[in-house]
């Protein structure tokens, strides 16, 4: 196909002239960081399918089991695979593990005791995870056990405050937790090397306490994973990376044997463990979202650096900046102006595959202090591995943009984005 008729097709679509050749010449530019982008997938592809073969992963694997789940060789074979792909002794990956925030609290509740601390390193966790831990008095939470909290801040340049550390450290410290990603905040991401670094601190100090880590939004996108790296534990989301876009619900925890065995005895119940815990008629998409997961990460990547390269280039503030290293798909872009949110949600909203004729607006949500909108056109609900962006109607007027299934979508969202803003007289496009 030649590019006059590339170029015809998004104009079908609603992206003019200016918008699609700046987006060509950005990606022009973008071609090696793309390549390596790519190879990254590769090695993370391979490591996939070499779990799935050494496991001897069959067609019998998918058939699913119903009641107590009792024998569920497809199961257990693929709380194999993911323990063979980041390198753990164990895995849990349920569909009853119904979304991120419940695998990170499964991990702690199942590992901590009356009278334990919890320590995060990587300053204050993912809102959600306030009234898991209490931070929020909330009914059920870690507090209301006994269990007390303690938490050290990332220094202002975002590495690990070592003294901070060992200071906080004492004789109830029960589990280190750390964030890979920022989430919805503004400092960096955290690198797998970083965290290996902070988690060969806290042995030497201490060699028994649990490492572990939140690893939403992070797999697949370095060669590595925190698991290869020192950390005991480590919980994320398969409606984000690891589902590949394909699971419809679930999530993940991988570690030692004995935390992984723990998190089954509190999900199902003591002297059940593992053993039950019907898998339905998810399997099949739970292997197949997996195999898909390093190349669909990838998609999302490319979309982060994109989107990072279109706006930094428009004037826009944006974290992590064109040429940061990736170490999650988070991209966040501060467009200053409550309007300039409302057309960029609407743009990302207006190239989805599903409700692309819904126009997202601000609405007042639980848990937010201000109007929050966003834009998700998804097969999955809430799903952010696929194209979706949300803002929260305050200074500085930040949207956080993650997803896209493939590469090819992702772009078209960023440019649409782009085109809502520059039809707004938002944006001036650099000539
Ligand atoms: C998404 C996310 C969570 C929570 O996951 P949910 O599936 O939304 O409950 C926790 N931590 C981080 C860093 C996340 O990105």
């Amino acid at each position: 196909m030649n590019s006059d008729t590339l170029e015809k097709m998004y104009e079908r679509l609603g992206i003019c002239d200016a918008v699609y050749h700046f987006g060509q010449k950005t990606e022009e530019k973008l071609k090696e960081r793309f390549a390596v982008i790519d190879e990254n997938a590769e090695y993370n592809q391979l490591k996939v399918i070499h779990a799935m073969q050494k496991n001897r992963v069959c067609a019998e694997h998918f058939s699913g089991s119903t009641g107590y789940g009792y024998n569920d060789d497809g199961r257990d074979t693929l709380e194999k695979v993911y323990a063979d792909t980041f390198h753990t002794e164990d895995a849990l990956v349920r569909p009853q593990i119904t979304c991120g925030t419940h695998a990170i609290a499964l991990a702690l509740f199942s590992n901590l005791r009356p009278n334990d601390e919890l320590l995060s390193i990587s300053g204050k966790p993912y809102d959600t995870l306030e009234e898991v831990i209490g931070i929020r008095p909330s009914r059920g939470s870690l507090a209301e056990y006994g269990v007390t909290y303690a938490q050290v801040d990332l220094l202002e340049n975002g590495d690990f405050d070592l003294e901070g550390i060992r200071a906080a450290i004492n004789e109830r410290t029960r589990i280190v937790t750390i964030q890979r990603s920022k989430g919805y905040q503004t400092r960096p991401t955290l690198s797998v090397d970083k965290i290996g670094q902070a988690v060969d601190f806290v042995k030497s100090i201490r060699p028994d306490i649990i490492c572990m880590v939140d690893n939403c939004y992070g797999e697949f996108t370095e060669l590595m994973e925190p698991t290869d790296v020192g950390a005991d534990m480590m919980a994320g989301s398969l409606i984000k990376n690891p589902g590949g876009g394909l699971a419809p619900v679930g999530g993940y925890i991988v570690g030692t044997k004995e935390c992984v065995e723990n998190a089954a005895y509190r999900l199902t119940s003591p002297g059940l463990g593992k053993e039950v815990g019907a898998s339905l008629g998810i399997l099949n998409s739970f292997y197949q979202g997996f195999f898909l997961a390093p190349t669909v990460t990838a998609g999302a990547l490319k979309g982060a650096v994109f989107a990072a390269n279109i706006y930094e280039a428009c004037g826009f503030h944006v974290v992590p900046d064109s040429s940061e290293s990736r170490h999650d798909i988070i991209q966040a872009v501060e467009l200053g102006t409550p309007e300039g949110v409302i057309a960029f949600c609407k743009g990302i909203q207006a190239a989805a595959p599903v409700d692309s004729y819904v126009t997202p607006e601000p609405w007042a949500m639980p848990g937010y202090d201000s109007d929050v909108i966003m834009a998700a056109g998804a097969f999955v609900q809430g799903s952010s591995i696929e194209l979706s962006a949300d803002g929260p109607i305050k200074p500085p007027y930040a949207v956080y943009f993650q997803g896209g299934l493939t590469w090819q979508h992702a772009k078209l969202g960023i440019l649409m984005s782009l085109q809502k803003m520059y039809e707004a007289g938002l944006v001036k496009l650099p000539q």
